[in-house]
């Protein structure tokens, strides 16, 4: 199954990925995630992108399509993928048309998730992740047994920099101004599935296992 997940910084577009490929056995493939990877590993991508991250802009896009296009040639992504935080512009959703095209995998569904703007801020503030093996908490929602350590691998948990109100508010006007248009682009072909995020991880899950068991 080809699916985007969509939705601004915080409404749970990682807690629904980690859902979905337990489910459906597809890689979930996350470009804000490859992109820290390559920050904290100091590659030559990850220099490059360090800035634009911490201020919450967006990397340019040849920078993202190139990366997205080269790790869709990996043998896990035979049975489709699951992309997360892409593509976040109109340049970037035509540059995958293509790309979808020569991989033979073209959009199946879209969820695009909506939650409004003091949920968000709660919730974006609150979130601590393990920077060892990804695990997503949150310090009033779904706080870690023990206080600022990761249940799964023991690592102490971080505040990601650019999970202030501050850079909510630049990333929520990122996501009007560049990301609602690659919806709208999707819409119109018919490809999207509206989710109400605002709710708790199981209700919302419920939603996206009714939309998705429409293209299954
Ligand atoms: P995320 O984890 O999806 O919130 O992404 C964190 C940051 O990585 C964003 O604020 C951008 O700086 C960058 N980023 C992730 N995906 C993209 C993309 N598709 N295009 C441009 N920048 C991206």
């Amino acid at each position: 199954m080809n699916i985007l997940i969509m939705g601004p910084a915080g409404a749970g577009k990682g807690t629904m990925s980690d859902l979905i490929i337990k489910e459906f056995d597809i890689p979930h493939i996350s470009t804000g995630d490859m992109l820290r990877e390559n920050v904290r590993n100091q590659t030559e991508l990850g220099v490059l992108a360090k800035s634009y991250m911490n201020a919450g802009k967006l990397v340019p896009d040849d920078v993202i399509n190139a990366m997205v296009e080269d790790r869709l040639q990996q043998p896990d992504c035979q049975k489709g993928y699951l992309l997360d935080g892409f593509p976040r512009t109109l340049v970037q959703a035509e540059a995958f048309e293509k790309i979808a095209e020569k991989i033979g995998r073209p959009v199946e569904t879209v969820l695009a998730l909506n939650v409004d703007f003091d949920i968000l801020a709660e919730r974006i503030t609150g979130r601590r992740i393990c920077p060892k093996c990804g695990a997503i908490y949150h310090i009033k929602n779904k706080p870690s047994r023990t206080e600022g350590i990761c249940d799964e691998c023991g690592a102490e948990l971080i505040q990601r920099k650019d999970d202030t109100v501050e850079q909510l508010k630049v990333r929520m006007d990122e996501y009007e101004n560049s990301t609602k248009p690659v919806i709208d682009f999707y819409e119109a072909k018919g490809l999207v599935s509206k989710i109400d995020a605002s709710q708790n991880a199981n209700a919302t899950f419920a939603q996206v296992k009714e939309a998705l068991g429409k293209v299954a």
